[in-house]
């Protein structure tokens, strides 16, 4: 193979054999190939596009560079589920207890925030003492013990997505469907569980921006994940706005933990249910969606997720008195609201600037070196839909100074659109993508 020739032949619109795309992805992984001749061939993909079936091939390429794990020593059903990232997204803090108490084995390998979607390690890191990095070993013995897990990958797993994912994310060629879904499955692949559940957001706070693009991806990956022989689904949702009320780290945490006291209710609490009930059903904890539903309800306010989630924290080195006391989590020391511009129904919201502006106060990196504040980040108390008087409090801003304050509350206010006239809520959930 040379890579010059399988460049020419992608730019040129020529399908690739599967041998070429698994020699490409293992010989990139070993440093065999130089960046910029992958990026080259990213951008011809890229623009040209893939095949199903090279993108089957490009998963098992990139599942071939490493390892995955062995869950044979778990005797429940093992589930796993995935957001392709948002903002105000939390839902895994409230899934996963929720799942595990429904008497799955959640192993959920998680990522950290980049660019404007928040991370869940960097959410959990924020509780004194929390660990994310679990041995194998550790891992294993855990969700034996408790049921679930929620750490970060491992290096020896799927190293030719960290590899590729880098270079996407410098050379513009993140937003194709093909090399989405295959960096994707490839991880959740070798992450082991027998059922995946995908949460396929869509709106101005995801990478998919239209319904007819979250669709595809979810229907490459559900097809990805059966032809393996896992249990696939995914739902589309809602990401026109922040999914909660609290967008950054520590305060995310906090807003899981009250929805885990089980008095709230909310889009938010909606989408949790409805993942665990889809979660049931895929793994056979439940016979459909709606029982599961059901008991995750039933979970949820007798306070067993909430004990659940106390276990996690506790498994995994944090301090576990924050669950009743969330005043033990970072806070930031200006706290500044933001206040209604009119009398009018919200009507939009550009979700992107809404993540923009609470990386900007410290909550989020622009490049994987950076240092992220656990305290800053922003509420935000308002939905589409939803009418507010001039004036009225729709949020506050949580900073480190007074001007980074004001300027989170200006990025915010910009990023709000109103409507003299009333507006509708957008869904929820838009669909169910399941094997054809
Ligand atoms: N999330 C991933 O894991 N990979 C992508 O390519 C995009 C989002």
């Amino acid at each position: 193979m040379r890579i010059v020739d399988l460049i020419a032949s992608k730019r040129d619109g020529h399908a690739i054999s599967d041998g070429d795309l698994r020699e490409l992805i293992l010989a990139y992984t070993a440093k065999d190939i130089p960046d910029y001749q992958m990026a080259a061939f990213l951008m011809a993909g890229y623009l040209r596009g893939f095949t199903y079936h090279e993108t089957v091939a490009l998963t098992e390429a990139m599942l071939a560079s490493g390892d995955r794990l062995d869950l044979s020593q778990l005797s429940g059903p093992t589930v796993d589920k995935h957001s392709t990232g948002g903002v105000g997204d939390s839902t895994t803090l409230v899934v996963a207890p929720l799942a595990a108490e429904l008497g799955m084995q959640m192993i959920k390998l998680s990522g950290r925030g980049l660019g404007f979607t928040g991370g869940t390690l960097d959410k959990l890191e924020s509780i004194p003492g929390m660990r994310t990095r679990l041995s194998t070993t550790e891992l294993i013995t855990q969700v034996q013990r408790i049921g679930l897990a929620v750490c970060a990958q491992t290096d020896d797993l799927v190293p030719a997505d960290r590899a590729m994912y880098a270079l996407r994310d410098v050379t513009a060629t993140v937003g194709n469907t093909a090399l989405i879904a295959s960096s994707i499955m490839s991880k959740k692949l070798a992450g082991g569980a027998q059922a995946i559940l995908l949460d396929v957001k869509v709106g101005s706070g995801a990478f998919m921006k239209t319904v007819s693009d979250a669709t595809e991806l979810a229907k490459v990956c559900v097809a990805l994940g059966s032809n393996a022989g896992r249990a696939t689904r995914a739902l589309i949702t809602d990401m026109s706005q922040p999914l909660a009320d609290t967008v950054g780290n520590a305060i995310e945490v906090r807003e899981a933990i009250e929805v885990l006291r089980g008095d709230h209710q909310s889009r938010f609490v909606d989408l949790c249910l409805a993942l665990v009930g889809h979660l049931a059903a895929l793994s056979g904890a439940a016979p459909d969606p709606q029982t599961g539903r059901e008991r995750a309800a039933q979970a949820l306010h007798s306070g067993a997720g909430l004990d659940r989630f106390r276990r996690l924290v506790e498994a995994q080195g944090g301090d576990p008195h924050v669950v009743e006391d969330t005043s033990l989590l970072p806070a930031a020391p200006v706290v500044h609201d933001i206040h209604a511009p009119r009398d009018a129904w919200l009507a939009t919201v550009d979700t992107e600037a809404i993540g923009r502006a609470s990386g900007a106060l410290g909550a989020g990196r622009e490049t994987k070196q950076d240092v992220i504040d656990a305290a800053v980040g922003l509420t935000l108390d308002v939905k589409i839909g939803d009418r507010r008087q001039f004036g009225q409090v729709i949020g506050t801003i949580l900073a480190r100074s007074e001007d980074a304050a004001h300027a989170g509350e200006h990025a915010v206010l910009d990023a709000l659109g109103w409507s003299p006239r009333p507006v509708e809520a957008p869904p929820l959930i838009h669909d169910v993508v399941e094997r054809a």
